[in-house]
């Protein structure tokens, strides 16, 4: 793989949470130019690192069906690949696979083990199922806008004035934020004293 460096973690952290934003937005808040992102992501994109961008719809949209979790012995495991049925399959000894099926029909279930051709060691129905929203964990980790660190673990996201910042801990994130407003405070107050100072020129003008 070739070596990503902040920008390129950046983008690819923004694009997870939100795949529509524009050039634009994404150059705005990263702090770099517009053909800067368009290059990287034509890039992320070439070099297979972003895949595809997709869309979550409601799960009433999706049509109903029953899952059966199998623990399944087999030799050929390629030929599960040829079933759109499985939606998952986990090795874990050389033969033995723990798959998941979903099916309309209990007659599709029969024609998915036959097909496929797979001893059935035990077999499941799941009842419920919650798929648990899993951000994706960037492995290389980049640094933290306050401490300089590199971060390791999921870092805290904050946009302020347009631009975007990540931090290692919350206390970066606090002590950040705190000098933010302490030099907000400051070219506050410099603005009124000029505002103050032309005024007072005004009336002496007047
Ligand atoms: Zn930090």
């Amino acid at each position: 793989m070739t070596k990503l460096d902040e920008v390129d973690l950046k983008l690819i952290y923004l694009l997870r949470d939100n795949s529509r934003l524009s050039i634009s937005e994404l150059a705005e808040l990263l702090g770099v130019s517009r053909p800067t992102v368009r290059s990287r992501i034509e890039r992320l994109e070439r070099e297979g690192i972003i895949r595809k961008y997709t869309i979550q719809i409601a799960p009433e949209l999706e049509r109903a069906e029953n899952l059966v979790l199998m623990i399944i012995k087999t030799e050929n495991p390629e030929k599960l690949e040829e079933f759109n049925e499985i939606i998952e399959i986990n090795k874990f000894t050389s033969k033995k696979y723990v798959i998941k099926v979903a099916v309309e029909n209990m007659e599709q279930l029969r024609q998915v083990i036959e097909g496929a051709g797979f001893e059935v060691i035990d077999i499941m129905p799941v009842l419920e199922m919650k798929e648990r929203e899993r951000a994706i964990k960037i492995r290389v980790p980049f640094k933290c806008d306050y401490c300089g660190r590199e971060i390791t673990e999921e870092p805290i996201v904050y946009k302020y004035r347009n631009k975007v910042y990540f931090f290692c801990c919350e206390t970066c994130f606090r002590e950040f934020k705190k000098t933010r407003e302490n030099l907000e405070k400051i070219r506050l107050s410099k603005e009124q004293k000029v505002e103050n100072t032309n005024n007072h020129q005004d009336h002496s003008h007047g």
